[in-house]
């Protein structure tokens, strides 16, 4: 006998597309294996909970023969390459998909132990374990890749380690894109050595440099990455370490060419944008608000039946919710029949808190989690709401975001609002971000509970209510209004 371990399974979904199979065929594993949830990451990819030991490699076969893998969504290792879930805002979608495809296919792993292990492969002695990228050491650190789609920068690309902003000429074509390195979300709890950071444009490359570029950048991680204390061994430490110029250089030397200039651009927003948008080509996209990215219950159940008889297919997000795409005009109709009937409209009636707001799983699976987030979220939001309707402020969009722990996989440093977990019930409150996910906000107050935490909202919230001009964020007033120290901000010049 031995105790009933239970694990999470979590797919690589390259910028989180999956076919209404994929889905019917991840639905099936979540109440066979799983918990009858699925959740839907911050990195577009499907969790699985609730997977007792015996039922690991049937669970992993299963998911292999709906076509998707598992391979290298955890470990010192590139994760699941994100993109920008919007589709409709240019052709350029299509063909960042595909780059966002390739990345993740070439930057996987070599070896067949995955498929030996739980595939039951057979060993070939010694076929097996050159790795052309990785080499006989990995990557001292998992490495995050992820690009974005101006105007939505709903990939938090200053979040990621490797960032790529898309760069579309007038008639919305793909030019290249702007090359970013060094953000990274994780940072210890009393230990001023690590720290949250947005990552550095490094320039300009072209569409057919991606790869390569990627190449260069992940492998002067590898060469120069601290091996000997994981807390330091993110690139942005690696960066810090070598200078921006001196890093610059190595990734310039191993791709063998200068990095053009980087080009302008602008952000609008980093959240999703809810209900029916249109595409280019005459196909329509609805996105559907799911909190804390767990899919159950009816929701489940509407889902399953959405996909057996849907003809597009479905997209996650990057911030845990999920759009039916590609919809024939004629099937608009059938859909929100089905989204009503199942109470998966909740976009429709949530506050923008509400549809912004992004919690990590935390507590009870998540073992590094000091305290909760996805369990505590409604209970938050409801008072969260409660001191809003105080102020006047029902209406306004603030991004809230909530961590079980200072890792950061609800990037809540990107958060105007947001919670870092300290202890049971405890929070760090951090404040000040802007909505463009191009400014990192700061530690407010330490260790609060939640009652401490509404009070030291409350007054910031009424000068908010009174003192703000047209659109302004929470953010961006708390800061004009001299009530957070100013953080650093992505260079202004490349900001068109
Ligand atoms: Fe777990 Fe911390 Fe990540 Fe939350 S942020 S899922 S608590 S590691």
């Amino acid at each position: 006998l031995e105790p009933a371990y239970s694990f999470m399974i979590r797919t690589r979904l390259p910028g989180g597309v999956a076919t209404p199979a994929q889905w019917l065929a991840l639905d099936a594993i979540a109440r066979r294996y799983g918990n009858q949830t699925l959740r839907l990451t911050t990195r577009q990819a499907f969790q699985v909970h609730g997977i007792i030991k015996r039922d690991l490699k049937p669970t992993i076969a299963a998911i292999n023969q709906s076509l998707v893998d598992t391979v290298a969504a955890c470990g010192d290792v590139n994760r699941n390459v994100m993109t920008s879930a919007n589709p409709v805002e240019s052709r350029a979608h299509a063909a960042v998909y595909a780059a966002a495809v390739a990345l993740s296919e070439h930057l996987l792993p070599h070896t067949r132990a995955y498929h030996e292990i739980w595939l039951d492969e057979q060993q070939i002695v010694g076929a097996d374990e050159s790795e052309p990228v990785y080499g006989p050491t990995y990557l001292p650190r998992k490495f995050k890749i992820g690009i974005a789609v101006p105007p939505s920068n709903d990939v938090d690309v200053f979040s990621q380690d490797l960032g790529f902003i898309a760069i579309l000429d007038a008639h919305g074509d793909l030019l290249g894109y702007n090359l970013l390195a060094g953000g990274g979300m994780g940072s210890t709890h009393g230990d001023a050595r690590t720290y949250p950071r947005l990552a550095d444009v490094l320039g300009f490359i072209a569409p057919d440099q991606l790869v390569a570029a990627a190449e260069a950048v992940l492998t002067t991680q590898r060469d120069f990455g601290n091996r000997s204390d994981r807390k330091l061994s993110r690139l942005k430490y690696t960066i810090d370490k070598l200078g921006l110029d001196g890093f610059r250089a190595e990734v310039e030397r191993r791709l063998g060419t200068a990095l053009a200039p980087a080009h302008g651009f602008s952000f609008s927003h980093n959240g999703d944008r809810f209900g029916w948008t249109a595409g280019y080509d005459g196909r329509w996209h609805l996105t559907l608000r799911i909190e804390s990215g767990r899919v159950q219950g009816a929701a489940l159940d509407g889902l399953r039946e959405i996909a057996a008889s849907h003809g597009g297919d479905f997209r996650l997000t990057p911030n845990q919710n999920l759009i039916i795409a590609n919809v024939a005009d004629d099937q608009r109709s059938r859909i929100d029949e089905l989204v009503a009937h199942y109470h998966l409209d909740g976009h429709l009636h949530a506050t923008p808190l509400r549809r912004f707001a992004l919690a990590c799983v935390a507590l009870p699976t998540c073992t590094l989690a000091m305290a909760e987030a996805e369990r505590y979220l409604p209970a938050f939001l409801d008072q969260a709401e409660a001191l809003l309707d105080t102020h006047g402020l029902r209406d306004a969009p603030i991004l809230l975001r909530l961590s079980g722990c200072p890792n950061g996989c609800s990037r809540p440093y990107l958060g105007e609002i947001a919670l870092v977990g300290k202890g049971p019930g405890r929070y760090n409150l951090h404040l000040g971000a802007d909505f463009q996910g191009r400014r990192l906000n700061r530690l407010y107050r330490e260790n609060l509970a939640e009652a401490e935490i509404l009070a030291a909202l409350d007054p910031l919230l009424a000068r908010y209510a009174a003192e703000r001009t047209d659109a302004e964020g929470f953010g961006d007033f708390l800061l004009r209004a001299g009530l957070l120290p100013a953080p650093a901000i992505i260079p202004t010049e490349l900001v068109s």
